[in-house]
Order: C-alpha cells, then sequence, then structure tokens
C-alpha cells in the first residue's frame, strides 16, 4: 500500500477494523512479525544501556503527501545522496527500541503491528529474536498515539500485548486523542486515526502515566516537548551514565529529504508550521550539542548525528557497530 493522501484520510481509517476481521493473534506476531516479515534487529550498547533497534517495516511515503513538494529540488537533493524514488515514493522505516538497562527493559513504541499492511508488523518478531517476552516488559514510552507507533500494543482481538508493563506518553497526547470535541470537528475520514488511538491505549487505561511537560518518563529519560507533528508529540532523552542518546520520534519523517528541506512538513502534521519550528529548534540543539541521535522514520539502523549546513540541516549516520 503506497501511502498517499487519499489512503492516510480513508485506507487507513478502515484498516483497524480490517486487521480485526482478519483476526491475526499474537502467536502470529510474535512467530514471524503480522505481515509475514522477518525480523530485522540492530543491537549496541551505550554506557550502561543495551539497546535494540526494531525495524517493524518500511512504509512507502508517497511524494504527494510532502506540503510544497518541489519536483525539481526534490530531484536535486535526492541526487546527492543514494537515495531513490519508487513509483512516486520514498521508502522510510519504521523503528522501535528495546532498551535493558540495569534491570530495566522498556519499549520506546511498538510499531504497526497489523495496521498498515503487508511488509511491515516485525517489531514482535524482532522482540522474540532479542529474546524478550512481550511479558518481560515493564515501560513502553511512546512519543506519539499514531498506527505506526502504538498499533503494537494490541493484538487483533483488542486485548494489550504488553501485559505487565506501565504506559507512558504525555498528557496533552492523551487529551488530544480522548477529546469528543475535538473529535466531532474533524472530517469522517480521520476517524479511523482517533478510534486507533483510544482502542491501543484502552486497554492499558489502569497503568497509564501521564508526562506533565518536561519530566522524567522512566529511570534515566527524561521527556521533551517536540509538539507540531500531534499536539503532545514526545521525545525521550536517555542518560544512560554519562553518554545520551535523543530518541526524537517523528521529527524527521523523511532522512532522504527533510535534513535538506527541513520546512516540508507532511499531511500527517497536525500543526504544520509548528511542526517545522519545532524541528529547526531541535534541530539546532542536536547540531549544536554534537547529540546522538535516533527517530522512529531514520534510516534503519537509525542512529547518527544532526551537521548545519548553511540554512539547513545533514545526516551524519554511526558505523554499524557504534559502541560494540
Ligand atoms: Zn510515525
Amino acid at each position: 500500500m503506497t501511502i498517499n493522501r487519499r489512503a492516510v484520510l480513508t485506507g487507513i481509517a478502515a484498516a483497524p477494523a480490517a486487521a480485526l476481521a482478519a483476526g491475526a493473534g499474537r502467536a502470529s506476531l510474535a512467530a514471524e512479525g503480522a505481515g509475514g516479515t522477518a525480523p530485522v534487529v540492530h543491537a549496541f550498547t551505550l554506557g550502561e544501556a543495551r539497546i535494540t533497534v526494531l525495524l517493524d517495516g518500511h512504509l512507502p511515503l508517497g511524494t504527494q503527501l510532502f506540503n510544497g513538494y518541489d519536483d525539481a529540488r526534490a530531484k536535486e537533493v535526492l541526487a546527492q545522496g543514494l537515495h531513490r524514488l519508487q513509483d512516486d515514493a520514498l521508502q522510510i522505516p519504521v523503528n522501535g527500541y528495546l532498551v535493558e538497562r540495569g534491570g530495566q527493559k522498556l519499549l520506546i513504541d511498538t510499531g504497526t503491528a497489523q495496521l498498515m499492511g503487508p511488509g511491515l508488523g516485525a517489531l514482535g518478531a524482532g522482540l522474540a529474536a532479542a529474546g524478550v517476552a512481550p511479558e518481560a516488559i515493564d515501560t513502553v514510552l511512546l512519543t506519539h498515539i499514531h498506527p505506526d507507533h502504538a498499533g503494537g500494543l494490541i493484538a487483533a482481538d483488542g486485548s494489550a500485548v504488553f501485559a505487565n508493563a506501565e504506559l507512558v506518553a504525555a498528557q496533552r497526547e492523551w487529551d488530544f486523542w480522548h477529546d469528543d470535541a475535538i473529535l466531532a470537528g474533524v472530517p469522517d475520514s480521520s476517524r479511523g486515526f482517533f478510534d486507533m488511538a483510544r482502542r491501543s491505549v484502552a486497554p492499558y487505561a489502569d497503568r497509564m502515566r501521564l508526562l506533565q511537560g518536561e519530566s522524567e518518563a522512566a529511570p534515566g529519560f527524561t521527556a521533551l516537548e517536540l509538539p507540531g507533528h500531534t499536539p503532545g508529540h514526545t521525545g525521550f532523552m536517555l542518560d544512560a551514565g554519562g553518554e545520551g542518546l535523543l530518541f526524537w520520534g517523528d521529527l524527521i519523517h523523511s532522512t532522504a529529504l527533510q535534513f535538506a528541506l527541513p520546512e516540508w512538513t507532511i499531511a500527517f502534521d497536525t500543526d504544520p508550521a509548528q511542526t517545522a519550528e519545532t524541528r529547526r529548534r531541535m534541530l539546532d540543539r542536536a547540531a549544536a550539542d554534537n547529540l546522538l541521535v535516533t527517530g522512529a522514520h531514520l534510516d534503519f539502523p537509525a542512529l547518527g548525528r544532526v551537521l548545519r549546513q548553511g540554512d539547513a540541516y545533514a545526516y551524519q549516520a554511526a558505523p554499524w557497530q557504534f559502541g560494540l
């Protein structure tokens, strides 16, 4: 399924119901990924933490999704790197993370499970390949409640996949998706996002912890407000004993285009102007402070630094075996 504007507005809205009808269960998810995709993981150590990047799969991101898309400008930027367009789409990864630190076993985001079609849904298989059962996860941090981040919270029957985990998200994010007045004002085609968001967090309602602004999300993790993509979109800064890593969620959707063209927001951004402003602020900080960064849609294995390049930025990928 190529994600184009129509699919965003209509296809995904219908996806949760379709997934329920298909009846895929937790067992099949753990065995091979919801879409039959093989597990792909990249593990490295950072200070006292062991971090495993769990690739859920790739989404074809149609170029028409970019606000103000300029084909000539895009091709010029793409020609400088090795990214290629395929059927007017860029392949963007969906990454989640396992962080093991002391006795802590924490996930950041949970992939799509069966919500977004074939070629995705491998995060659970990656976790199994890392030797960790869903029941062993003690904390799940959500950057935001979109289907490619929260979809893996629930099995096809709607039950919680992480039976013993506390679920942590921003209060502002929770409030947005649970606000009936906001829901009443959105187009019918966007209601599926609200339905999916509510359904994915519902079985965790009695073990949710909601974050108020910049605060401790879990031991070693500080939540950073990165609003725009969604109202409560949140980054997490890990302090792994003197070594830091910023998990920035969806600050960048396209590694290929948005470091060079940071004003190019996409159709999923709730507030495009705020998205671009937040992106600039965080990229400036990451470049100035030489931060090690990772993101849900950065090219796998999604670990590197941000370089300032004139008025824009560039991504410097870390060596594959970083920290080993
Ligand atoms: Zn995303």
